[in-house]
């Protein structure tokens, strides 16, 4: 992109004698500042970031309590990966994961694998390398080829799927989805599983609508599968969202490590775990399932520690917020707020889909997220993306989009609920909604807009 503005200026407000009242955009300055110029000028401009209350795009948590915040400011110089230097948060990150791992059924809690990352995505790489990983030795005991491995899911993963294919040569093999299998649900599995196939991944909450893929229907095919064919196929659930939702909302979904075909999860912390951006965990539900020779040690920061993510140094912070949420909310104080989130969620899905105009694709049924579509007519003459623009205007965030291929004609629009979205903000937004649609019925409108958006959240 060209920027053509080469310099940010300091309102005249805040100019100090003497000092520099513009600064070059893209080039570090020549000169000192005052710390509180530097601060006015990054202040401002980051106040042009959007309201995150009226963000229903994101699945990433945007408000803690004061205590949350408190422990922040204390905690934001520690490094997790210095672990000789900081063992208390260290400690603290081998208690989140465990308590994961229960929350997710593992047969021995205590004593797998598991680490904190900086999100899921971080995590699912890590899923997908163990996958990878304990396929390569497995065939090369026994004498086969390693060269062609694949990985089956659903042609709705999220974008960091596509990544972990591309990054670590796998080759990606995309079941479409459809209006008959809105989501991988196990049929006709068999015809994308073979010899060379690492895992399959099952997604508790898929992006596109917030829907649960029935993990128990997957494990069931590939149990046939190894009957008929004597493949043996470990499944990797994608819990970004629902990891943290169906421990609590719907205990009795057998989705996770009740499942012995479930060999990893991974959750983002910061989504439903309720922390600021920066965090995710993955647990395998043995020790035996994360590869020894993934595991690297390190003595040069004292002690010999094994680490197993991508990164180095990353904030330790955020892993002492999560601690501090499981011991301030509880089972019970997690099911209260994910209770009540689902319940503004359907409010809201109850409200949108009574509109003539729309109709919805889920109920919010799983997790606190459902899309919509256009209902069929002819003499419309407006989109879901004129819908999403008319919002923007009222400071709404509700992004339209494409399905993925095979089903990219079905355009959706979608809304995630967080914590913090009251039911009484959500009645505003319905007020809202109604009157852009009302608007946009009764405007001559354009011809229909085809816009295709990109879409990565
Ligand atoms: C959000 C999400 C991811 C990526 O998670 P980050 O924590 O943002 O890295 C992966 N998979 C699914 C299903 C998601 O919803």
């Amino acid at each position: 992109m060209v920027d053509d503005r080469r310099n940010v200026e300091l309102n005249p407000l805040f100019a100090r004698v003497g000092e520099a009242t513009s600064f070059p955009r893209n080039r570090i300055p020549e000169a000192e500042a005052l710390p509180e110029t530097a601060y006015q000028v990054i202040h401002d401009e980051a106040m042009l970031d959007g309201n995150a209350r009226m963000n229903l795009a994101t699945f990433v948590g945007t408000w803690m309590d004061d205590y949350a915040d408190r422990l922040y400011r204390e905690a934001f110089d520690k490094n997790m990966v210095d672990k000789d230097e900081y063992p208390a948060t260290a400690d603290i990150e081998d208690r989140c994961w465990r308590m994961i791992a229960a929350l997710w059924n593992a047969p021995d809690p205590d004593n797998t694998a598991g680490t904190s990352t900086v999100g899921s995505s971080e995590a699912c790489m890590m899923g997908g390398l163990a996958l990878k990983r304990r396929w390569q030795h497995r065939r090369r005991a026994e004498g086969a080829p390693t060269d062609r491995p694949n990985l089956v899911m659903s042609s709705a993963v999220q974008v960091c799927w596509e990544k972990f294919c591309n990054f670590f040569e796998v080759e990606p093999r995309y079941v479409p989805i459809s209006e008959d299998h809105r989501v991988l649900d196990g049929h006709d599995l068999a015809s994308y599983v073979d010899e060379n196939t690492i895992g399959v991944v099952a997604i508790l909450g898929v992006t596109y609508t917030g829907m649960y893929e029935p993990v128990k229907d997957i494990s069931a095919a590939l149990d046939r599968i190894q009957d008929d064919t004597g493949l043996d196929v470990r499944i990797h659930v994608d819990a970004a969202s629902g990891g943290m939702v169906a421990p609590f909302l719907q205990p009795d979904l057998e989705w996770d490590f009740r499942l012995p075909r479930v060999a990893s999860i991974n959750v983002s912390g910061h989504k439903y775990g309720l922390v600021y951006p920066g965090i995710g965990w993955i647990v395998w539900r043995e020790a035996g399932d994360l590869p020894d020779d993934l595991v690297t040690r390190v003595s040069y920061l004292g002690g010999d520690m094994p680490t197993f993510g991508l990164n180095f140094s990353r904030p330790g912070a955020q892993v002492l917020l999560q601690y501090y949420l499981f011991l301030q909310l509880g089972m019970e104080g997690y099911r209260r707020v994910q209770q009540n989130t689902i319940d503004v969620a359907r409010y809201l899905a109850g409200e949108i889909g009574a509109l003539p105009d729309l109709e919805l694709w889920n109920a919010a049924q799983d997790i606190p997220v459902f899309a919509w579509r256009l209902t069929s007519d002819p003499d419309r003459r407006w989109t879901l993306y004129d819908l999403s623009d008319r919002l923007r205007m009222k400071g709404w965030i509700v992004p339209a989009y494409p399905m993925p291929d095979d089903l990219t004609e079905v355009t959706v629009q979608r809304i995630v609920v967080r914590n913090g979205m009251s039911h009484d903000l959500a009645s505003f937004l319905v007020r809202d909604l109604r009157a852009c649609v009302d608007h946009l019925n009764r405007a001559d409108g354009g011809p229909p807009d085809d816009r295709r958006a990109g879409f990565h959240h």
